[in-house]
C-alpha cells in the first residue's frame, strides 16, 4: 500500500506493506495538527490513527474529546492526505465519523470480545469504506477474533486487517501485554490471505521496548506496524509510557532490519537445505512424542488397574524441575521448556482421562 509514497518518502530503505501510526487519543487541534503533519513527513505512514471515544476499563479516566475531536481528524485528514482512522465501539460513533468523512476504522480489543457489537458494526458501516482494523480481543481466544473478521467478511468488507495487539496475561510483565506470538502465527495459517498488522505499543506498553517488539513482528512477516506516536509523550491523556515521538518514530522505521519475505524471491540453497534439516528433527520429535504417549497409555492402563488416580503433583514437580535444568544445559529458554512441558503433560492426562471413560472435554 502507498508504495510509490514511501519510495518518494525521506524514509525509503526499508520495504513494510501498512503502517498506522498516530496518538493514543485525539487532545486537542495542535496536538492532533502537529503529529499528523510530522509523521506525514516521513513519507513512510499509510493512515493516522487517533481514539476519540476512549474505552477505560474503570469511569472516571481521560474518555476521549468525543465527537468535538472530529473536525480537527478531517482537517489533519484533509492538509496531509492521509486517511484517518478512528476506534469505532457502536453505531453511533460510525455515524458521527462518516460525518466528518472519516471511514476507517478499528475494532477495539474490548469491542472484539462482543459478537452483538461486531455484527452490529458490520452492518452499521457500508461496504466500500475503508480499511476496517479488527484488533484482537482481550483474551488469546483466536477463534473469537477469527469470527469478528469473518463478520466484516461476511458483511462485504474486503478491506479487513487484523492488528496483534497482544493478551492481557497476570505475568506479561516487563510488557504490558502478553504477545503469544503463537496466536497471530496461527491466525495467519488460518486465514493465508489476511493482512496482520502488529500494535508493538499495546504490547510493550513501554515506549523504550516498542521497537524491539516491532522488529519481532517484522521478523515474523507480519505486514505492518499501528504505532502510538504522539508529539509530547509525557503530556499524553492517555498511555503515556508507551508513545513515541514522531522523531523517535522515525528513528524506530529507519533502523529496521528489513527482511525479503519466503516466496518473494527463490529461497537460496543454504536455506532450502537448514529447512531440510529442520523438517528433519520435527519429524523425530514427532516420532518421539507418539512413542512417549504410547507409554503414558500403558500407564494409564497400570493406574486403572490398581485404582490410582491420573495426576500425580509430586511426579509432575520432579518432572519439570529436571527439565527445566536439563533445558538450561542444552540452551533453551526456561519459559519455553515450561510451556512444552505443560503442554505435554495436559495432553498425556487427558488421554489418560480418556481411557477411564472422564469427558472432560466439552465446548461452551
Ligand atoms: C488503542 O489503540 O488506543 C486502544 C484502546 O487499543 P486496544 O483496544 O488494543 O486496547
Ligand atoms: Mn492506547
Amino acid at each position: 500500500m502507498a508504495e510509490e509514497v514511501k519510495a518518494g518518502g525521506a524514509i525509503d530503505t526499508y520495504r513494510i506493506p501498512l503502517v498506522v501510526a498516530g496518538p493514543c487519543s485525539a487532545e486537542n487541534p495542535e496536538q492532533v495538527l502537529t503529529c499528523a503533519h510530522e509523521l506525514a513527513q516521513l513519507g513512510c505512514v499509510d493512515f493516522y490513527r487517533a481514539g476519540v471515544w476512549k474505552p477505560r476499563t474503570r469511569p472516571g479516566g481521560f474518555e476521549g474529546r468525543g465527537a468535538q475531536a472530529l473536525p480537527w481528524l478531517a482537517q489533519a485528514q484533509q492538509e496531509t492526505g492521509l486517511p484517518v482512522c478512528v476506534e469505532v465501539a457502536t453505531t453511533t460513533h460510525v455515524r458521527a465519523a462518516r460525518d466528518h468523512g472519516i471511514a476507517s476504522y478499528w475494532i477495539g480489543a474490548r469491542t472484539a470480545t462482543d459478537p452483538f457489537a461486531v455484527e452490529e458494526l458490520s452492518h452499521a458501516i457500508p461496504p466500500g469504506d475503508g480499511v476496517i482494523f479488527v484488533k484482537n480481543p482481550i483474551s488469546p481466544d483466536l477463534e473469537l477474533w477469527i469470527g469478528a473478521i469473518e463478520r466484516f467478511r461476511r458483511a462485504g468488507h474486503a478491506r479487513v486487517v487484523a492488528v496483534h495487539r497482544g493478551f492481557y496475561a497476570a505475568d506479561a510483565a516487563p510488557l504490558r501485554n502478553s504477545p503469544r506470538w503463537e496466536v497471530p502465527l496461527a491466525l495467519r495459517s488460518r486465514l493465508g490471505d489476511l493482512q496482520i498488522v502488529c500494535d508493538p505499543s499495546h504490547i510493550a506498553g513501554r515506549a523504550e521496548l516498542v521497537p524491539g517488539i516491532a522488529q519481532q513482528a517484522l521478523d515474523y512477516s507480519f505486514d505492518g506496524l499501528f504505532v502510538e506516536v504522539h508529539p509530547s509523550p509525557q503530556h499524553a491523556l492517555s498511555d503515556a509510557a508507551q508513545q513515541l515521538t514522531p522523531a523517535t518514530f522515525g528513528a524506530m522505521m529507519r533502523r529496521f532490519r528489513y527482511s525479503v519475505r519466503a516466496g518473494e524471491r527463490d529461497l537460496e540453497p543454504d536455506l532450502a537445505h537448514l529447512r531440510g534439516e529442520i523438517d528433519r528433527l520435527d519429524s523425530q520429535i514427532l516420532e518421539l512424542l507418539g512413542a512417549r504417549m504410547r507409554i503414558v497409555q500403558r500407564i494409564g492402563a497400570w493406574k486403572m488397574e490398581h485404582g490410582v488416580q491420573p495426576y500425580h503433583p509430586g511426579r509432575w514437580r520432579q518432572l519439570l524441575t529436571h527439565h527445566l535444568r536439563y533445558g538450561e544445559m542444552v540452551g533453551l529458554d526456561r519459559g519455553f521448556v515450561r510451556n512444552l512441558c505443560h503442554l505435554v503433560h495436559t495432553e498425556a492426562l487427558r488421554v489418560q482421562g480418556n481411557m477411564r471413560g472422564d469427558d472432560t472435554q466439552g465446548e461452551v
